[in-house]
């Protein structure tokens, strides 16, 4: 491998969360369900019609080009892209050229070479029963950013990496859903060999697919190479049943766009926006939260990036522990029983196991609540702290978390309503206990003879009739204190 090393750069579209489309006022809403609908002369091009510069969409690239580091233009314009397909109603693309809103900027010591803002197509679906191609225009002319890689990637797991991170980012930043299977984040891979002659690969569908067809297509050009032949510039097709890339067309040139200024819109001076304002106020982004996390929470590296990766379950986690701060005080019984971890636990394992079992995410509420199922932080702290007073063990726990999942009631309540507090009455553990000596007499023989492990096993009986409510150190004590 040491003489062909891979060289990969990106091409990343990402559909802007906006109201409206980038150039007319129809409503940015791609997936409305009746096909032409959110469509107007403008988006559809009807001689006449002028398009005007969605503010919203122009603010939001600049926020992502902040958060990645690079320069905001102080002027930048819209160039019209010319080719023909049937989804493209103009018979052009209303694109950025040579003056693109943003200019470099780093993710993972990755370059970035720009980023600049176009207008989405319309989507074609085939129709099997009368082997007919339909045109769906309500996506036509939504906002689409589009980042460009310097060719600095050398892996697929870096490709991967940096798609993934940038993801993370657009969400943070609330600009996109960025949602691969719905296309609003769609990848290009460029792919050479010691930068020689470079492949483009398309139909990605998803980072997995952008990680086998990086894969496949090095080893495809390894391959080649180490036979003597040449590569050939061209576009291929990722085929993510047969795992491989085929041929789809020789690549075209810039110049057979006829790239050439948009005549109906002006330059676009950037100062236009309180730049400085937009800046600082910009949210907290994945690897700081990452960063903050592992500080304030004493949490690894590991255990705080299952956290960072959805914003929502951050936020439900610091919630979550905010609260059960009140409770526990200055409690040092409590807080050495490693309360963060504990919250850690239930949260990745429990209830993402609950929701993951439903197919569904942590949502936002309409009164801004994150909601786990029907659980809110506030009673999932409650219901840690009844872990930690030793009012319910882990069985009841879970229980009692089904039922919050359900119903969204208080955990305390659900705990006196279902009887599930744990039975720490010496009287009644010490008449359970007198009971399990008489049945277990042997046992307590082999106790005497100096078989320890007995002890366990009468603590296991006595739990079994107290149908796991019993306070386990509690029944233990007294196991030995009377045996
Ligand atoms: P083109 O003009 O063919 O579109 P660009 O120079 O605009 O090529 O680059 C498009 C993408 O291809 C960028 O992401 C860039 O990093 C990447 N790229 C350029 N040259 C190479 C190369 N030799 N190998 C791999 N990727 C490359
Ligand atoms: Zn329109
Ligand atoms: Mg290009």
């Amino acid at each position: 491998m040491e003489n062909y090393k891979p060289t990969i750069g990106l091409e990343i579209h990402a559909e802007l969360k906006t109201k409206t489309k980038m150039f007319c006022s129809c409503p940015n809403n791609p997936f409305n369900i009746l096909p032409n609908t959110n469509v107007c002369p403008i988006c559809l091009a009807h001689p006449g019609t002028l398009p005007t510069i969605n503010e919203e969409a122009v603010k939001k690239v600049i926020m992502v080009g902040m958060a990645l580091g690079g320069k905001i233009s102080e002027i930048t314009k819209f160039d019209r892209k010319n080719y023909f397909y049937p989804d493209l109603p103009k018979g052009y693309q209303i694109s950025q050229y040579d003056k693109p809103l943003v200019v470099g900027g780093i993710l993972n010591n990755i370059k970035i070479r720009r980023i600049h803002l176009e207008e989405d197509t319309g989507t074609l679906i085939h129709d099997d029963k009368s082997n007919e191609s339909l045109v769906d225009f309500n996506r036509a002319g939504v906002p689409l950013m589009e980042l460009v890689t310097e060719p600095d990637i050398r892996s697929a797991e870096e490709a991967k990496k940096f798609c993934e991170d940038l993801q993370l980012i657009l969400r943070y930043l609330d600009v996109s859903e960025a949602d691969m299977e719905k296309g609003e984040m769609r990848l290009e891979a460029n792919v050479s060999i010691n930068m020689g002659t470079k492949v483009e690969i398309k139909n990605i569908n998803s980072f997995k697919s952008l990680y086998s067809a990086i894969n496949y297509e090095i080893e495809r050009q390894i391959y080649c190479l180490k036979k003597g032949e040449k590569i050939i510039q061209e576009t291929r097709g990722w085929d993510d049943v047969l795992e491989k890339t085929f041929s789809q067309r020789s690549k075209e040139e810039s110049h057979d766009y006829r790239y050439f200024p948009e005549p109906d819109l002006p330059q676009f001076e950037t100062s236009f926006f309180d730049l400085e304002y937009i800046k600082n106020s910009l949210p907290e982004l994945p690897q700081q939260k990452l960063e903050r996390f592992d500080r304030e929470y004493n949490l690894s590296n590991k255990q705080a990036e299952v956290l960072i990766k959805n914003k929502l379950i951050a936020d439900f986690f610091e919630e979550a522990i905010s609260e059960l701060k009140l409770y526990i005080k200055d409690n040092q019984n409590k807080i050495d029983k490693n309360p963060i971890n504990l919250v850690y636990n239930y949260l990745t394992s429990d209830l993402m196991g609950m929701l993951n079992e439903v197919k569904k995410d942590f949502v936002k509420s309409e009164n801004d609540l994150i909601l786990a199922g029907k659980i809110k932080a506030a009673n999932f702290a409650k219901l840690i702290d009844l872990i930690l007073e030793e009012k319910i063990g882990s069985r009841q726990a879970k229980d009692i978390l089904k039922i919050m999942f359900e119903t969204g009631n208080d955990p305390k309540e659900i705990m006196k309503q279902e009887g599930l507090e744990t039975i720490s009455d010496d009287n009644v553990l010490e008449e359970i206990i007198k009971i399990v000596f008489l049945e277990n007499q042997e046992a307590i023989n082999d106790y005497k003879k100096g078989k320890e492990s007995v002890l366990q096993y009468l603590v296991g009986k006595t739990m079994a009739k107290l149908k796991g409510r019993g306070n386990p150190s509690l029944i233990l004590q007294k196991i030995k204190d009377m045996i």
